[in-house]
């Protein structure tokens, strides 16, 4: 008998190509599959033409789980799919896209076993990371060592994370980074070399391992098997914003497109902007070279921003000696000219953004997130952020977000990680550091027995019942309690019994485990140890809230982490109305696009900071900064900065305004000055 398998129709387009898409787009929508770079400016639409691409290849019938995407953060590839999904009308749930470290950490919980990481390993976030290293540092009496002091977590942390991403050997690293640390090179390498044991002893990875240890499994010769199966898991290899990506995220890219060479980049040099941390901008460079056959691709008109505002980003960037020359074209009407605004001082900068955005919004009817500010650092926007909390504008920050990264926080979601991944003794102590009458001592050699890196039975007196081999932490916490003095022996009896209610495996929504966790001690620790116990909370009835969509406490965990990694994209608003105005450094801000853009802080020593003006190339990497901040707003641009500045103690200075706009200060002129005249006040008995 024959019998025909009939393959699964492809999806009809729903949109027209030819409509959607210039002929530059469209040539990158259509390539055959092979190693593709599209090369090209700020808002020529890269990011449309990939997700585009996308579209067409599951409209042409590859599976949604045969394609991965990577992008900056992960709500741009929320983004992405979302609009494919908007494109085809179908569920594209089963594509792998997101950040780098998003997609490493699902692959990991999958094949880390051959790395040494079972499936619930935990992740470190920058601020334990550095407690480990600092007891790294202290086990092998470093501190006391050298002759000189040794360097703190927080550079040893970095010399690291660099080390991994730029795949250098830490002694280039410390000689390029940190000369005067080079005698130290060695000692650091050490550290780094037991810091990654202890990781993989207690089952956890750090950001950097999210990244090194996939590498690991497309890589070790010992591996080639998983390797294999990792590779034939996807078809095409899609990544946005290729321009900041490092030598590590580099070789991921290559080294999982290397049997089917179907790998679409888009990037623009003009926007690299994170070589602080590893990013480097040879791989554009060398992409041909890496990729054979590789096929380079150009879009060159502009359909975000008004031409008076391509105008001042094109004559602003041409400043830049190292950069491809590119002059973007710009297909929207005229607008205003964007506008160069002196104030008095923050304040006033404060109240002029305050006002304007108020101004626009009800006099033009233009919603709030409509609107942007952008700024070189967060500290940048505090003045602001007083003065819109004043005035009762909604807004919302986008940054590293604080929220959990507070100690309440902390604390309770070391109850969740310590029984998720039981060999987090980090976890442990901090847990146990809470209770009354648990000192550091105990609480670490508690650590020790319930991660299992020590056996409870070792030290027992004699005539004790030892504990049965496989109890549970429950069961270890319950026994050790029976030798415990003082108020400790209470506590961890307490203790015990909560982790009894964890344990229970018909129980794992996270929210609730929250809510016990608060109910039978957090909250009574909180009354004793926080002035404003009542707010905090407050706060972890929110994250039981945040937890309780999650199904178990791993995701739950797992997106913790990742959301305030590097690719922090958390907003705290202000009550989170829907229409709120953004407030974001420029290096968050990047891909983003808004009708209205106002930048901060445009003084020099400023922007560009003091810092970067001793070395050339620094200089040019601040200069795209300011490309990328002028390239985010489509309609009108509102360049603010302050005259004076307050140094605190000393006599206030005098500021001037950014090189990067007196450099483009000739005619035909591309910014206005405004001139600020303050109103009388109402209520001045003067008037
Ligand atoms: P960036 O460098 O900032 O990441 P980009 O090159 O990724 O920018 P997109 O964000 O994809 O650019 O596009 C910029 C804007 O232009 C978006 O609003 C997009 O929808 C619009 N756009 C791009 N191409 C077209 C087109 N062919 N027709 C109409 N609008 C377009
Ligand atoms: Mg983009």
């Amino acid at each position: 008998m024959k019998y025909v398998l009939k393959t699964a129709a492809p999806k009809k387009l729903r949109f027209d190509l030819s409509r959607d898409l210039n002929p530059q787009q469209l040539a990158v929508v259509e390539a055959a599959p092979g190693p593709i770079l599209v090369l090209a400016g700020a808002g020529t639409g890269k990011t449309r033409t990939l997700t585009y691409r996308v579209a067409r290849l599951v409209a042409g019938g590859v599976p949604p789980e045969r394609i991965l995407l990577c992008t900056f953060t992960n709500r741009a590839a929320r983004e992405m799919v979302s609009r494919v999904e908007e494109l085809l009308g179908i569920d594209m749930r089963r594509c792998s896209a997101g950040t780098f470290h998003h997609i490493g950490n699902r692959i990991l919980r999958e094949f880390g076993e051959a790395v040494g990481r079972s499936s619930d390993f935990g992740i470190l976030d920058p601020e334990d990371a550095r407690t480990l290293l600092s007891a790294v540092v202290a086990e092998q009496g470093l501190a006391k060592l050298t002759a000189r002091r040794f360097p703190a977590p927080k550079v040893l942390q970095s010399l690291i994370s660099l080390a991994t991403g730029t795949r250098r050997p830490m002694r280039r690293v410390v000689e390029e980074h940190k000369i005067k640390l080079l005698d130290q090179a060695v000692a650091i390498d050490h550290v780094a070399q037991r810091y990654a044991e202890r990781k993989r002893q207690m089952n956890l990875c750090d950001f950097d391992d999210l990244l090194s240890q996939w590498m690991r499994l497309l890589e070790d010769p010992e591996l080639a098997s998983v390797a294999r199966t990792l590779r034939a898991r996807y078809d095409h290899v899609l990544v946005d914003e290729y321009q900041d990506i490092n030598a590590m995220q580099g070789a991921l890219v290559d080294a999982m497109a290397l049997e089917h060479r179907s790998l679409t980049c888009v990037g623009d040099d003009a926007q690299s902007i994170y070589s602080f941390r590893g990013a480097d901008i040879r791989l554009i460079a060398d992409f041909a070279h890496r990729n054979a056959g590789a096929t380079i691709l150009k879009l060159t008109i502009n359909y975000r921003s008004t031409p008076e505002i391509l105008q001042l980003a094109n004559r602003s960037i041409r400043h830049n000696k190292h950069q491809h020359p590119k002059d973007l074209q710009a297909v929207k009407q005229s607008g205003p000219t964007p506008a160069l605004i002196p104030l008095r001082d923050v304040y006033q900068q404060a109240e002029f953004v305050a006002q304007r955005v108020l101004e626009l919004h009800h006099e033009y009817n233009m919603p709030l997130s409509r609107m942007a500010v952008l700024y070189r650092n967060h500290s940048h926007s505090l003045e602001l952020q007083v003065e819109l909390t004043r005035r009762q504008i909604p807004f919302s920050v986008r940054s590293g977000l604080r929220f959990f990264e507070q100690a309440h926080i902390k604390d309770v979601v070391s109850y969740l990680r310590a029984r998720e991944n039981p060999r987090d003794e980090l976890a442990w102590v901090r847990l146990l550091r809470l209770w009354p009458g648990v000192g550091v001592q105990t609480a670490e050699t508690l650590a020790r027995r319930l991660s299992g890196a020590e056996d409870p039975n070792q030290h027992l007196r004699a005539g004790a019942s030892p504990l049965p081999a496989r109890a549970t932490s429950g069961q270890i916490l319950a026994h050790q309690a029976g030798f415990a003095r003082g108020r400790a022996r209470p506590a961890l009896e307490r203790l015990a019994r909560l982790w009894a209610v964890l344990e229970d495996p018909t129980q794992v929504n996270p929210g609730v485990m929250i809510r016990a966790i608060v109910g039978a001690h957090y909250s009574d620790y909180a009354e004793r140890t926080f002035n404003n116990a009542s707010v905090r909370k407050d706060d972890l009835e929110q994250l039981a809230g945040f937890a309780e969509r999650f199904p178990d406490a791993r995701e739950f965990l797992s997106e913790l982490s990742l959301l305030q990694g590097l690719s922090a994209e958390n907003v705290v608003a202000a009550g989170d109305p829907d229409d709120h105005l953004v407030l974001s450094t420029i290096h968050q801000a990047k891909g983003l696009e808004w009708p209205i853009v106002f930048a901060l802080w445009l003084a020099d020593g400023r922007f560009p900071m003091k810092q970067s003006l001793r070395d050339p190339a620094s200089v040019e990497e601040e200069r795209r900064l300011f490309y990328v901040a002028t390239t985010r707003a489509a309609d009108e641009l509102y360049m603010c900065y302050p005259l004076i500045e307050e140094t605190g103690d000393g006599p206030s200075r005098w500021l001037r305004p950014s090189r990067f706009l007196a450099e483009c200060d000739r005619a035909p002129a591309v910014f206005e000055r405004w001139q600020i005249e303050e109103a009388p006040s109402d209520a001045d008995p003067g008037t």
